[in-house]
């Protein structure tokens, strides 16, 4: 019955979620297949999730490893991505299972990506997450040390970097979070055209359930969807 139920609700978002991808897609001069759709998949049971893989949607992300790694084992074939915080000793369990990790919000962390990657002969497409609000609570780069951040980690072996990443601060409406995502499309052009060696800006993932229209009018190439997909669930993550 749940899953009856889930995988109804996801059918109704999905439809609609693509018609407002479009819509605003074109607001920017794009379409909707410029822009990728990823589910954000945390607390979700795989049967809703495989659901969502049969019916379109290629890439999803999750935010805790001990969730990812009892899940993904049963997922269809999809592109799996990591969204959330990742703690540096957990980077060997995830690293050679997702093809993106969105979170790399330390120096760090990217070191101990770029350890593990090398040991295992593999190259690790990671994006670095930008503190656009720069809030306290949240971790990722400063704004202003983002091209210094860029420049350093690129050197680090096992590693490409392929874009950058944001969650703006909570707002009351989702306009207020324009100037923000406006602020990480400017960044994103920057350090695009100074051509840093091992690094590209191929992917700008910003966007959430409450705000992915206005993130893509701002130039979001991908936007990481939850609630929007499947429903208000128990979140205390
Ligand atoms: C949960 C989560 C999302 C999706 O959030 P919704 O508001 O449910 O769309 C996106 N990105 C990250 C990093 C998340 O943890």
């Amino acid at each position: 019955m749940m899953e009856k139920l889930s995988i109804d609700i996801f059918n109704d978002n999905y439809k609609e979620i693509t018609q407002n991808i479009a819509r605003a897609a074109e607001k920017s001069g794009r379409k909707y297949e410029d822009i990728t759709l990823l589910a954000a998949t945390k607390t979700v049971d795989v049967e809703v999730i495989n659901h969502a893989i049969e019916a379109g949607v290629s890439f999803i992300g999750e935010n805790r490893v001990q969730e990812f790694l009892s899940k993904y084992e049963q997922y269809n074939p999809v592109n799996m991505h990591f969204i959330g915080h990742l703690q540096t000793n957990k980077v060997k369990d995830i690293i050679d299972k997702v093809s993106l990790i969105h979170s790399v919000d330390s120096y760090r962390l990217a070191e101990e990506i770029s350890r593990q990657a090398v040991k295992r002969n593999i190259i690790v497409n990671i994006l670095l997450e930008i503190n656009i609000g720069d809030e306290q609570s949240k971790s990722g780069f400063e704004y202003d040390e983002a091209v210094a951040a860029v420049e350093k980690i690129a050197k680090l072996g096992g590693i490409k970097i392929k874009g950058l990443m944001a969650i703006p601060p909570i707002c009351a409406t989702s306009d207020e979070n324009r100037p923000y995502f406006a602020k990480m499309k400017k960044l994103f052009i920057d350090i695009g055209s100074k051509k840093i060696d091992n690094s590209s800006m191929d992917i700008l993932s910003m966007g959430m359930s409450d705000d992915y229209q206005v993130a893509i009018e701002e130039g979001a190439t991908m936007v990481r969807l939850g609630t929007a997909l499947f429903g208000r669930r128990n979140y205390n993550i």
